[in-house]
This record gives structure tokens, sequence and C-alpha cells, in this order.
């Protein structure tokens, strides 16, 4: 005899997943990072699941309490690496909070996200214009010129990491960018916003419809585009990945040892993105970046790759859960520090930005390569605060 089906729509689809986590015996446990920030078994994969799969069935009220395991998940997909069945917990999640948006009952943190969101992006669409005034090769709105889409945050949060991104993609691509002033949709996303979310990457579609190339820098933004916008039936032109973009002219990357890198031409760790890493599965690339343009092989984390761990910079989980996410953070920052140090590169805003706000003067990879390229940026990077 079959189950019967779930009543929340958007949670029909997933049943075999749910059914699965729900009877498993939570072979995916220590995969969690946010469980293990708050040794909470109801924030395991298996216990998100569960809550989610009784809210379908309409055996928990659709109310606060269980609404919130919801949003206790930084979108790491470290849990779908060790899973047998491969079950995308993140995206099930993803869809638990649409349906709890639209019931009004998420975290008033992920609300506040929402109703922020176009003031944010206004923000961001600010940042990035005066980011381009001051280059030769930026052409905004220019016809024949490649759209590059930087990320709100690197915008906002790391204006010098944007510019390196506009200089070094002109200079791969030989010719003018034009920044992309639209944001991809992802806080709302993460917010639970479905509605606000398919808007948003419908403008941003369409900004980008004409341009001959779209090249994106920041990955959380990227695979939005490549998988979370084919997945909501967004269409969009195809976008190429700024690592790839990168990776693709390495010998023509100044090669390293390098004295005026960040950190002198010393020793740099490098620290896998959730999104590029697990999300879009670059793990060779920025490692054979970095060791051309430094000389040297990166040093890592005891786990990298797709058992990297996350920097807590995703999935909302700043804000929603913000002495997590800065647990995960530290966890990272210090041991890095064990392992020797040197300068610590990631290739995400949000992990850039959660390692800069705890006191780790974290770099960039799109830094190394505008160096490389020889296109680097004058600006100093801001001084680290709180997400
Ligand atoms: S994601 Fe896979 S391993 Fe984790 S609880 Fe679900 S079925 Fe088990
Ligand atoms: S995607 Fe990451 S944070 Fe989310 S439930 Fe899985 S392991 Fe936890």
């Amino acid at each position: 005899m079959t189950s019967p089906a779930l009543r929340l729509p958007l949670l029909a689809p997933h049943k075999d997943a749910l059914e699965t986590c729900v009877f498993c015996p939570k072979l995916c446990r220590a995969a969690c990072p946010v469980a293990n920030a708050e040794a909470s078994e109801t924030l395991t994969p298996w216990g998100k699941m569960s809550i989610a799969y009784f809210l379908g069935r309409g055996d928990v009220p659709a109310d606060a309490v269980h609404a919130d395991p919801a949003w206790a998940c930084t979108s790491c997909y470290a849990c779908r690496d060790r899973c047998e069945h491969k079950n995308e917990v993140a995206t099930v999640l993803s869809d638990a909070r649409a349906e709890l948006f639209a019931r009004a009952v998420a975290p008033e943190a992920a609300r506040t996200v929402a109703a922020r969101f176009a003031e944010r992006s206004a923000e961001a669409a600010r940042a990035i214009d005066a980011i381009g005034a001051g280059l030769e090769v930026v052409r905004p709105g220019a016809e024949g010129a490649t759209a590059v889409l930087v990320g709100c945050d690197y915008a906002r949060h790391a204006p010098e990491v944007a510019r390196d991104a506009l200089a070094a993609v002109a200079a791969l691509v030989g010719g003018p960018v034009r920044p992309v002033r639209a944001c991809c949709g992802l806080p709302l996303l993460h917010a639970g916003d479905r509605a606000g979310f398919l808007a948003a990457a419908r403008a941003l579609a369409d900004e980008v419809r004409s341009a001959p190339r779209l090249v994106v820098v920041d990955p959380g933004c990227a695979r939005t585009l490549e998988v979370e916008y084919p997945r909501l039936g967004v269409e969009v032109r195809p976008a190429e990945l700024f690592v790839d973009l990168a990776y693709a002219s390495i010998d023509r990357l100044r090669p390293g040892p390098d004295p005026s890198l960040p950190g002198g031409g010393g020793a740099v760790r490098w620290h896998d993105p959730c999104q590029l890493g697990r999300g879009l599965g670059r793990y060779d690339e920025p490692r054979t970046l970095l060791a051309r343009i430094t000389g040297r092989t990166p040093t890592t984390f005891l786990r990298d790759r797709a058992d990297a761990e996350c920097s807590g910079g995703g999935g909302l989980l700043p804000v929603t859960r913000p002495d997590a996410s800065r647990a995960l953070a530290d966890q990272r920052v210090a041991e890095h520090r064990a392992r020797g140090g040197g300068v610590l590169v990631t290739g995400c805003a949000g992990s850039l930005r959660r390692f800069r706000s705890r006191g780790e003067p974290a770099e960039d990879l799109v830094t190394f390569v505008a160096r490389a390229i020889g296109a680097s940026s004058p600006i100093a990077p801001p001084a680290a605060g709180e997400p």
C-alpha cells in the first residue's frame, strides 16, 4: 500500500526523499554543520526532513515552531553527498521554506530579508555602478560588452574584489564588460519568498538576454542560474563561471611566486566554498589556479573537496541563526591558524565576509587572478563587520 500524497504542493514531488529520510537511521547525521554547532537532533538532516514530512502530511501544525528548523540549513549539500539516495535535503527545505513563508510562519529574520530585498538590491546596484565608474573597461549598458554578474555581496561588502572581478573578466575576454545590476534573487529563495524570487530571476534574465556573453563571479549566484532557475521554470541565457574563464586562460596568468600578492607570496590555504565545490563540482580548478599564481601548492583543511566544511555564511544562517553561523566560521578560522596559518583564500562572497567578520583577513581567488592577469585593484578591503 502506498502512503497518501503530501498536502503541501511544493513538498509533494519530494515524497520519496522525505520518506527515505524519515525511516533512515540518520546516516548523514555527522555531516550537518548546523546540527553539530547547536548539538541538536532536531536540526540533523533527518530531523529537518522529518518535520517537513509531518508538515506535508498535516500531522503537525504549520506554525512558527514547526517552521523554524527549515531555516536551520546553510545549503551546504554535505548531507546529500553522504546519502545513499543522494537526497537533495537543501532543495526540499527550500521548498518547505516557500510553503511556510506563504503561510506567514517564516522566522522574523527571513521575513525581514524579504521585506528589505528591494532596498538591498538598490544598494547593490548603486555599489556596482560606483565600482565600475573608475574602470575604463566598464561600459554600462553597452550592447556588445560581456555582461558580468559579480554578486551583490561582493559589491556591497568586498568592493575591491568586485572591482578586480570586472577588470579581470575584461582582461580575460579581451573586451569591455558591463556589470549586471539585477540580483539573482537568491536571498529571496532562501527567505522562502518564492514569488519574489521568481520576479527577481525574470528581471535578471531580461537584463542579460541580449549580452554576447555572461560571466558569473559568485558561485552562489552561478548555481542559482544554473540549477535553481531551470528547476523553477525561469529561462536564462547560458552563463560562464569566473573560475572556468580564468582556468581556460591559465597559460596567460603570470606564474608565481609573486611577492606583491596578498601575504607577500607566502603560503595560502584554500577553503572550498560549498556552492563552488559540492554545489558546482569545481575542486581542481581553484587549486590549479592558485598553484600557478603563487608558485606553490595551496594547503587545505583536514576535510576538503567533497568533505569540506561550511563557513557558516550560506542559506541566510548569519541572520536566522547568528550564533551557529559565527561558531562555524570560528571553527574554520581556528583550524586554519592551528594548521599553520598563511593567507586564507576562498571563492565566494558569503564565506569571504564570514571569515573577515570573525577577524581573519581572508582573500578571494578573484584577487589572485586579477593580479596575475595584470588587472589588480587599488581599493582597500572594507573594515570587517558582522553579516
Ligand atoms: S539525507 Fe540520506 S542519509 Fe541523510 S537522513 Fe536522509 S536518507 Fe538518511
Ligand atoms: S545541506 Fe548542509 S546545512 Fe543543510 S541539512 Fe544538509 S548538511 Fe545540514
